[in-house]
């Protein structure tokens, strides 16, 4: 427990759970205003259902009006907060936060809420989901340098002396570019808001007794009891306080949702513009069996993105499905470090071939997507010694060919697999008798929104918000042609 200045040994429990290869979220965040309820636990909760988009570290800030308390430390949720730790947490406004790190180290120094003065004599709590592309600029001559996007963003809007919070967040807000999805709270309010592109999820739910809650995914508003109003939008920021929920448009909103939240990052159960992920995800795999129809005996899961996906190409294909791989679901939940033997011990220590189901079989494999392809090897080789007698590989996103600025971790394009390979040379160097990816048009048709309201940059290239890298490398590229 602590205030701003607390201190705790930090741990390394999301080392081993990078050694799965797949993409990593950033964050998960939560926001309550709710008078009269334990606001710490359903708080802590919510954060339990966002475990998903962040592992590395946990915290809540909670406010009773005059005080904030903030309690942060690296690990699971589960291993972050105990009941004593709740019970210290007493107030009727809360901000909460799950983080993965692609920007700044794994520390408790960079673990969310971050905490800090503001020049109003309050003190503000924020957590953020996403990632900024023009930290650099913003953080040009500041001393001593933020730690994270976040910790300067909580620093520009901290410094404002002259405005009141709102207008300040607003006025930060607008200088922002990127990926963020944002609660705050200072002693009196929560504030959310979102990036005009509104590339992260961040939704608003009602509690039955009238309190307001926001939230990264719709399975946090379940687990708390709160009703799904609608999303905080694009370029929208919203403040709850006595007084109710008050919406103020701060930017233009010019919509591109993040394709791959709806291939793999969002939990099944989210539901985004009246469609929940689940059948998302089906509609893709009926879409990968009418794109790659198969002749083979089984269809199976890499789960877990791909059981739904999976098991709309079983229905498409009218192939039977089974589990044919078992996930350790408790892989990347340890504080142990990972050694080399363990590392060896690769795709191995995530997941096991069902033998009675895969041996002697030709299987169709779903999966939600390839990242630098050690995996999917290593998968299929796993398979094969289990006595697969084929193994067909059906993915459902096209190639990732570019890297992500806009918050998920992915790889480096020098890393990813379909930057510089074909799909035959991938398929040559998984060791799968076939290799198909779902394309573009038959994703963006098994999603709600139209194709010019998503991001498809690690699809595509096209990169919605500018990126600074990317713009010095096309240049460079330019310059290599020219010469
Ligand atoms: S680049 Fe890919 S992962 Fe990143 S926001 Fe765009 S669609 Fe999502």
């Amino acid at each position: 427990m602590n205030d701003a200045d607390g201190t705790t040994a930090g741990d390394t429990s999301g080392d081993l759970a990078r050694l799965a290869e797949g993409p990593r979220c950033e964050c998960g965040v939560f926001g309550i205003y709710a008078p009269g309820e334990d606001v710490a636990t359903l708080t802590y909760f919510a954060l339990f259902a966002l475990q998903h988009r962040g592992q590395e570290s946990a915290g809540i800030a909670v406010s009773d009006g005059a005080r904030t308390v903030v309690h942060r430390e690296m690990g699971l949720v589960s291993q972050v907060f105990g009941p004593s730790d709740l019970a210290a947490l007493d107030g009727h406004l809360a901000v909460g936060h799950c983080r993965y790190s692609t920007t700044g180290s794994s520390s408790w120094e960079n673990a969310q809420p971050v905490y800090r003065e503001s020049g109003l004599g309050t003190r503000l709590a924020l957590g953020h989901n996403g990632n900024l592309v023009n930290t650099a600029e913003l953080a040009r001559g500041l001393e001593p340098a933020p730690g994270t996007d976040s910790a300067l963003m909580a620093r520009l809007i901290g410094e404002r002396t002259d405005v009141s919070l709102e207008d300040a967040i607003v006025a930060v807000a607008r200088e922002l570019r990127g990926a963020f999805s944002v609660v705050v709270t200072d002693e009196r309010r929560l504030y959310a808001f979102r990036d005009p592109h509104g590339l992260r999820p961040l939704q608003i739910g009602r509690l039955p007794g009238g309190g307001w809650v926001v939230a990264s995914e719709t399975a946090a508003l379940d687990i708390v009891g709160a009703v799904l109003v609608r999303d905080v939008e694009p370029g929208e920021l919203v403040a709850v306080d006595a007084d109710g929920l008050r919406s103020r448009r701060y930017a233009e909103a010019t919509p591109t949702f993040c394709l791959f939240e709806w291939v793999y990052l969002a939990r099944p159960d989210h539901r985004q513009d009246g469609v929940s992920v689940l059948s998302a995800r089906r509609r893709m795999g009926e879409r990968l069996a009418a794109e790659a129809p198969t002749e083979a005996d089984v269809v199976i899961p890499v789960p877990e993105a791909g059981r739904d996906a999976a098991a709309g190409y079983a229905a498409a294909s009218g192939i039977p499905f089974a589990d044919g791989l078992v996930k350790n679901r408790y892989v990347g939940r340890t504080f142990i470090q990972p050694t080399q033997s363990l590392r060896q011990l690769g795709i191995r220590l995530k997941l096991s071939p069902v033998r009675e189901v895969v041996e002697g079989q030709r299987l169709v494999v779903v999966d939600d997507s390839i990242v630098r392809g050690n995996t999917s090897r290593q998968l299929v080789a796993m398979l094969r010694a289990a006595g697969a007698a084929e193994v067909h590989l059906r993915i459902t996103s096209p190639p990732i060919s570019d890297p992500c600025y806009y918050g998920i971790d992915m790889a480096s394009r020098a890393e990813l697999i379909g930057a510089d390979m074909d799909v035959e040379q991938i398929r040559a160097f998984v060791g799968a008798d076939s290799l198909h990816y779902l394309s573009l048009d038959g994703l963006v048709d098994a999603v709600p929104e139209r194709a010019d309201e998503l991001c498809t940059a690690c699809f595509t290239g096209r990169y919605p918000i500018p990126v600074p890298a990317e713009d010095a490398r096309l240049a460079q590229v330019a310059f290599e042609l020219d010469a």
